[in-house]
């Protein structure tokens, strides 16, 4: 075609063969579901051909592709080489493994592609009722405000960008942190998620102003020692402003006494921000809700939906108690923004008032199906049923004589590590890093790994809805499988 032709007519990105289009989405969709239907089949994960690696790096395409070869392309270079979260033996890090539904959810969000910052649509309504039942099942009040955003990570940050407006004691978002006269200081526990830390200096607020406290042998902060950093602030003239409390750490699922944490913020006149990433959700099990007690005193609350609510990436929640400080720290509206009482421009909540992103797209959509799919007693359920299964690897790892626990387990995340007498410290920690990265490659069962203490350890964060016990069985003969040939390779590692 020249360039003649391409001016002489309207173009759309509209298929021009609607019917191909559509058969070819249902091929997709079957594909795809008989990939979630057999995932166990697979290695759980896989390292990269270099020649995947080298077909992802061609050059610009400059003149349309067939959609039909676009998606072999997909099967090929894409479909083998993923993640591998949604595998029933994925228990690296803190991952969710999203359900069926909730990818047939992403698809109308997408297909309607709403935009719910504002304005009179339904799509926000979905919102309000989805962290209406955040709310509920969280133990905050109905008046609290709260905002659906990416992950936790941004949960923690608009939390903490409350906390610190909110407390200034003056107008922080016109002066700026400059007119500020004591120094803010946040506090938590050496065992926080690095998200805490990189809010605090998104905020401006310098990562040496978040004291990060020790913690106790149940790996929770120790709460004489907070006391202490912050009475030697309030006596160095600083401002102590916020303390964060977790609800299950990334290491090792370990909850901190919230409670207390919530006493002291009143006592001292400080915001209590909690990260519940995973840790909020025990709230829904029975058995497990006395651990949560305190969480639902804080005055913001992060936390996640992809990880522990098995919906996929992305989806977090954020619930702010005062939704008037909420919405005081972000609410700008210049004339193209005017809330409107009728039309499109109307509604009550636009929700670009409670958050950072303007455009952002319709995450509550999946929430409200995937809680209406399933009910609230299944999720609880399940988080249970995760807990049991740690606690169950928990105790292979005690009744293997070639293995050690690292760790208590509070909650779903098991730290152990392959153990040989005759090694010292140092050749232990690399073995077991050779051991968890051969694992990886062999694909059959994937963990990740932390550092307790100056012990590398072997670590799996259950949040998977489809393990089974049998797959901890596994899990255990193959530590102990690798382990052994290690030693009978007689190794030493790289020094
Ligand atoms: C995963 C995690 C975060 C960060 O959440 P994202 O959704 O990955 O941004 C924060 N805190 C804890 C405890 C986590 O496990």
């Amino acid at each position: 075609m020249t360039v003649a032709d391409h001016t002489s007519m309207e173009e759309t990105l509209d298929p021009q063969d609607w019917e191909s289009m559509r058969a070819l989405g249902h091929r997709m969709l079957d594909d795809m579901m008989t990939y979630l239907e057999t995932v166990e089949e697979r290695p759980v994960w896989q390292p990269i051909p270099d020649e995947v690696k080298a077909r992802l790096r061609t050059s610009l395409p400059l003149e349309p592709g067939d959609p039909q070869e676009i998606y072999e392309e997909f099967l090929k270079l894409v479909l083998p080489y993923p993640m591998g979260n949604i595998h029933p033996r994925f228990w690296g890090w803190a991952l969710g493994t999203g359900t069926p539904f909730g990818m047939l959810a992403e698809m109308l969000s997408s297909g309607l592609n709403s935009v719910p910052g504002g304005g009179e649509q339904v799509p926000n309504d979905v919102e309000l009722q989805v962290l209406d039942w955040c709310k509920e099942m969280l133990g905050f009040p109905l008046e609290a405000s709260g905002l659906l955003v990416s992950g936790c990570s941004m949960a923690n940050l608009v939390g903490l960008t409350v906390a610190r407006n909110a407390m200034a004691g003056f107008n922080l978002r016109q002066e700026g942190l400059q007119a500020s006269r004591h120094r803010m200081t946040f506090y938590c526990s050496t065992e926080t998620h690095s998200s805490v830390q990189k809010a605090i200096e998104l905020l401006g607020l310098g990562a040496e102003y978040l004291r990060q406290v020790p913690v106790n042998e149940e790996f929770q902060i120790d709460l004489a020692a907070l006391q202490q950093a912050i009475a030697e602030d309030r006596d160095a003239g600083h401002k102590p402003t916020c303390i964060v409390g977790n609800a299950g750490t990334i290491n090792t699922g370990a909850f901190d006494d919230l409670d207390s944490l919530a006493d002291i913020c009143e006592r001292e006149g400080m915001w209590f921000h909690v990260d519940g990433a995973f840790g909020a959700w025990a709230a829904l099990a029975p058995q497990l809700r006395p651990m949560v007690a305190g969480m639902e005193r804080a005055q913001s609350l992060a936390c996640d939906l992809h990880k522990w609510m098995y919906m996929p990436y992305e989806i977090a929640c954020v619930l702010v108690r005062s939704a008037e400080d909420h919405r005081r720290s972000f609410s700008l509206s210049p004339d193209y923004l005017e809330h409107h009482t009728r039309g499109l421009a109307g509604g009550k909540v636009w929700f670009t008032d409670y958050g950072i992103q303007l455009s952002r797209s319709f995450r509550a959509l999946k929430a409200w199906m995937s809680l209406k799919e399933h009910g609230i007693e299944k999720y609880g359920r399940l988080i249970q049923q995760n807990v049991d299964q740690a606690r169950y690897l928990a105790n292979l790892v005690e009744s293997s004589p070639k293995l050690e626990m690292l760790a208590p387990v509070p909650l779903n995340t098991v730290c152990f590590r392959f153990h040989a007498d005759q090694l010292d410290e140092p050749t232990m920690n690399r073995l077991n890093e050779e051991l968890m990265i051969r694992l990886q490659e062999e694909g059959k069962v994937l963990i990740s790994y932390t550092t307790l203490n100056g012990t590398y350890a072997l670590r799996a964060g259950i949040t998977n809805h489809r393990s089974r016990k049998e797959d901890f069985d596994l899990l255990i003969q193959e530590v102990a499988r690798v382990g052994g040939e290690l030693l009978d390779e007689g190794f030493v590692g790289a020094e």
